[in-house]
């Protein structure tokens, strides 16, 4: 599996860098946020390092139908009962921060601090 050394989240993926995670399997990590915006706030990530959205390829279709299709089983594991936002930020425009592509998966009774 191809990770980035510098890289925060494959240090994740890693175990170099603790996270409290909330999903693992072959493809994907899911991890409670470190600065959430609204109570339940979690990514889903690759193990895999893919910088970002604009950089998967056709043989990325399932993996990316991987992360979708769990964010409903991880927010009713969690307890949300009215909804959930999911949000991928891409690039520099996109308000990308972290270098690693992340889908966030966002629920939980308003009002949010943010989102
Ligand atoms: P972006 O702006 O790139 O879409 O979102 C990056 C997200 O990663 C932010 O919501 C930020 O709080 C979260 N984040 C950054 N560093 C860490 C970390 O070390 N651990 C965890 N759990 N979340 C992080
Ligand atoms: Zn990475």
């Amino acid at each position: 599996m191809n990770a980035d050394p510098n890289c925060i989240f494959c240090k994740i993926v890693a175990g170099q860098i603790p996270a409290r995670k909330v999903h693992e399997d072959d493809l994907v990590l899911a991890f409670h946020d470190i600065a959430p915006w609204a109570p339940v706030h979690v990514l889903v990530i690759p193990r895999q390092h893919i910088a970002m959205l604009s950089d998967v390829t056709p043989e990325h279709t399932p993996l990316l139908g991987h992360m979708l299709a769990l964010a409903p089983v991880l927010m009713k594991q969690l307890g949300v009962t009215g909804g959930f936002r999911t949000l991928i930020n891409t690039g520099p425009d996109g308000g990308q921060e972290v270098g690693h592509l992340h889908m966030h998966v966002m629920g939980g009774p308003r009002p949010w601090k943010k989102g």
